[in-house]
Parts: structure tokens; sequence; C-alpha cells
């Protein structure tokens, strides 16, 4: 059977057959890929991974492709992306204190959430300002800034396991860490609740101007990126270590490390995967040979 009249009797799924990935990632690199499927409701998801396992394609969900390098393709692969069914946003209050609780679905933009915060006088998340995540990959990722980690103010998370149950999980069956949560292999995060404080609107969004200030300041935003490429190695600064290698502005074909950032690859207009791979590897083994520090990667590279 093949995948349109496999996908035809699923109800609720809006698919693309070959869609290039480079559309759905910020690096803005990545090739065709077999399926790209949204489901417009948690119901539909479910249905959807039935024929997906049935065809035996492998399957990855995507946030916002903002922490990923998809490969130049083709790939065999079919990517979801929870955009449309889980994309909700709800608010309750807790306790005397008024504390906030938010719940947002996985599909939903993390900058969406901390504007609702912004125009609610809710604080918890304005570290989290610029980071061009979904809640689910923010989870995934446990996505943080030296101000804070989405993971300080989590609750619990809703996840579809490996063998298909739904169930939460609490922060504390959780591992927290530096660009993980110890969420378990092949879950998929369905939405994820918080627990935020009350604070004057004015003053939430003087914390979310000043740190979107310092991020334009400090970050080659002007070009298509995925943030930073390696962690930094044990409390020192990966960028720091890549410039003292003399790798500031080198380049292999559209990939470039950023003159602004030296942890940051940009694309310059044209980059490939393949180009991203090679600056990669050219980078680790520079840093390695200079100060014998092997840098271990941030971004996830999809294959
Ligand atoms: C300009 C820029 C600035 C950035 N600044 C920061 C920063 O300050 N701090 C920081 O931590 N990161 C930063 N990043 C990196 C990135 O935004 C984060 O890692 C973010 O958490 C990734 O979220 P995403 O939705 O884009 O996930 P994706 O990149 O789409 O996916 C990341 C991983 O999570 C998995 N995943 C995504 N959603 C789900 C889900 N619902 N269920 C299961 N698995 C899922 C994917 O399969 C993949 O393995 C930056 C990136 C850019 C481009």
């Amino acid at each position: 059977m093949n995948i349109s009249s496999a996908l035809s009797s699923v109800p609720d799924v809006e698919f693309r057959l070959d869609e290039p990935l480079a559309r759905h990632t910020t690096f803005r690199v990545g090739g065709p890929v077999r399926l790209f499927a949204r489901p417009r409701s948690e119901k539909a998801l479910f249905a959807l991974l039935e024929p997906i396992r049935e065809l035996d394609i492998p399957f990855i969900v995507l946030g916002a492709g903002s922490n990923v390098l998809a490969p130049d393709g083709p790939w065999e692969m079919s990517v979801i992306q929870l955009h449309l069914a889980c994309n909700g946003l709800l608010r309750s209050e807790q306790g005397a204190d008024g504390q906030k609780v938010l719940y947002a679905g996985a599909g939903t933009k993390l900058q969406k959430l901390i504007l609702y915060c912004m125009e609610n006088g809710i604080e918890g998340l304005e570290s989290l300002a610029g980071i061009p995540a979904t809640v689910g990959g923010a989870i995934v990722m446990n996505a943080s800034t030296s101000f804070g980690a989405i993971s300080d103010s989590l609750v619990y998370a809703d996840l579809l396991d490996a063998d298909g149950q739904r169930r939460s999980i609490r922060r504390d069956q959780l591992t927290p860490g530096y660009r993980t949560m110890g969420i378990p292999e092949s879950s998929i995060v369905l939405g994820a609740c918080f627990k935020l404080r009350p604070r004057s609107n004015g003053m939430v969004k003087a914390r979310v101007e000043q740190i979107l200030k310092n991020r334009r300041r400090t970050q080659p935003l002007r070009f298509h990126s995925a943030g930073s490429i390696f962690k930094n190695p044990g409390g020192r600064s990966a960028g720091y270590l890549i410039e003292k290698a003399g790798l500031k502005g080198y380049r292999i074909g559209d990939a470039q490390v950023s003159r602004k950032h030296a942890n940051w690859i940009v694309n310059r207009g044209d980059a490939l995967a393949r180009d991203i791979i090679e600056l990669i590897e050219k980078i680790e083994n520079e840093v390695y040979g200079t100060f014998g520090v092997r840098l271990e990667r941030e971004i996830r590279i999809l294959e």
C-alpha cells in the first residue's frame, strides 16, 4: 500500500509527500522528506501513528526545527508536527498567593506563551524570551539561558509513550540537565503544565525586553541559524574556544562561523547540511588540537 492511500482513511491530517525540510527548520536547511504530516487533533495524531507504523517508515516529531540539522536528503522518514494538534493555552489560579498555573500544548510557540505572560502579568518564563522553540521542543531540550531553564517552572508534562499510552510525568520523575529533560526515549510530548507567579505586566514586559535587547546585541539574528552549535564545556565558553582557535568567520560554502558569536554557524544563503557538518567537524578538530577540549554538540543532527 502506498502512503497516500494508507493516509486517505485517517481523517484530520494535513500531509505532504516529499516536503523539503528547509521550509521547517530555522537553519533553512534540509531536503525532501518522504512524509510530512500535521494532525489537526490529538485523536488524529494517535490515528496517524497506526499507518506510519504499518508502512514501517521511521518517524520523528519536529518542533520549530530550531535545534536540528536536517539532511540534504531525500530522506526516508516521516516528520510529524504538532502545531495544529496541540496548540492550546489554558490557565487557572492556585493557592492563597494566587500562583498562576498555565498549561500549554506542545505545538504552541514558546514566544506565544511568553507574550501571554507579558500581557497577563505572569512571571517565570521571561528568561526564555527570544528562543524560537515550540513548547514541546523546549521541554525535550530543557531550553535555558544563564537566567533560568524551562524545567524551573515545570510541574508535569503529558506524553504519548512508545507503547501508545497517554500519561503524565511529574517534574520530580524527570532528570533535567544541560539541554536535556530526560524525557523517555521515543515519547511524544503532548503538552506541559507550568507553575508561575503573579507580577505586574510592566515588570514582566521590562524583563522580557531587557533579555531580547541583550540577544540582539550578542547574537547574529540577521542570519538563519540553529543558535549555539556546541554545549559550553565544563563551565568554559565554547564560543571563546572557537574564537581563540582562529575560526571566527571561517566559511565552507554558505555555512560560516559567525563573526558576532563564534558558537553559532550561520547560513549565508544556500548552505547545505553537508557544508555545516564539515564546518562542525573542522571546529571540533581545531578546538581539540588547540586546547585538548572535545566539544559536545548541542544541535541534533537528524539522520
Ligand atoms: C536564534 C536561536 C536562538 C536560540 N537560543 C537558545 C537559547 O537561548 N537557549 C536554548 O536552550 N536553546 C536556544 N536555541 C535552540 C533551540 O531553540 C532550542 O533547543 C529549542 O528548545 C528547540 O525547540 P524546537 O521546538 O525548535 O525543537 P526542534 O529543534 O524541532 O527539536 C529538537 C528535538 O526535540 C524533539 N522534539 C521536538 N518536539 C517534540 C515533541 N513534541 N515530542 C517529542 N520530541 C520532540 C525533536 O525530535 C528533536 O530531537 C536557539 C535557537 C535559535 C535558532
